[in-house]
């Protein structure tokens, strides 16, 4: 039974992506979501529910429009892949508990503003700020926040995901942008106090590393900016789905 279930969030997964995919194309820009239907971007033909098939479409046609040929954005393909195997593999360690369901439109939110930051260098409010609404109103449904202490206070957490970017926008002058530290506040209120430390250092270890492998086979220069939200969302996922088992193993760490 729990293969079938595995197996149908997949599939749920992957036509959610596939709206996603409409989501990063159009929010920045600030068109509707809903009209026009699904079309080509270079010949303007509505596409038909056969050029719409998650994954299998893309595939298919290899890639391409199959009224012009234009050749569509890979990205299709891996955040339908993504949000499919995100659905599936929440529900295997979760089941069917109140943290399945806020991890999973966590992940929704992750993606959108993991490709949108990459395409753009832009983390929107329009998606920040309903995210923090969203994430302060879930705390009491958390199956793993049930209890209040000062170990578990998203109030503080977002506090300080917040300082802490805010001191490194100021001091670095550029390095990183004001959406990055709405992102991190955004970060404290969903994984709380501490928790909120193992996300930033996730995030901030993989962002180094990325940077340094870029620039080892100088793909990027010293002065190019890489966008730091990917590495954040990144760093957010993780610390939601591990977050406690890294914390305890950490500070067991240090006790012995
Ligand atoms: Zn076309």
């Amino acid at each position: 039974m729990d293969i079938l279930w595995i197996v149908i969030l997949f599939i749920l997964g992957l036509e959610i992506g596939s709206f996603l995919n409409v989501v990063i194309d159009r929010l920045p820009e600030d068109r509707s979501l809903i009209k026009p239907p699904s079309h080509c971007d270079n010949c303007g033909t509505r596409l038909k529910p056969i050029d719409l098939i998650p994954l299998v479409s893309y595939l298919w046609l290899r890639g391409r429009c199959r009224y012009c040929g234009t050749h569509l954005t890979q990205r299709i393909f891996w955040v339908e892949l993504a949000t499919g195997l995100s659905l599936a593999l929440l529900w295997a360690k979760f089941d069917w508990s109140n943290d399945f369901w806020i991890l999973a439109i966590y992940a929704c939110l992750l993606i959108v503003i993991f490709v949108i930051d990459l395409n753009t260098q832009l983390i929107l409010n329009k998606i920040t700020y309903p995210a923090c609404i969203f994430a302060l109103a879930t705390v009491p449904l958390r199956d793993e926040l049930t209890y209040i202490d000062w170990r578990d206070n998203p109030l503080i957490g977002g506090a300080v995901g917040f300082a802490l970017l805010f001191l490194v926008v100021v001091l670095s002058r550029g390095g990183m942008g004001w959406g990055d530290v709405k992102m991190a506040a955004l970060m404290g209120f969903a994984l709380g106090f501490p928790i909120i430390f193992v996300g930033l250092m996730i995030g901030i270890l993989c962002g180094g590393i990325i940077a340094a492998v870029l620039l080892i086979l100088k793909r990027k220069g010293r002065k190019q900016a890489i966008p730091f939200g990917p590495f954040l969302a990144i760093g957010a996922m993780t610390a939601l789905i591990w977050g406690n088992t890294i914390w305890d193993w950490y500070r067991d760490l240090h006790i012995q």
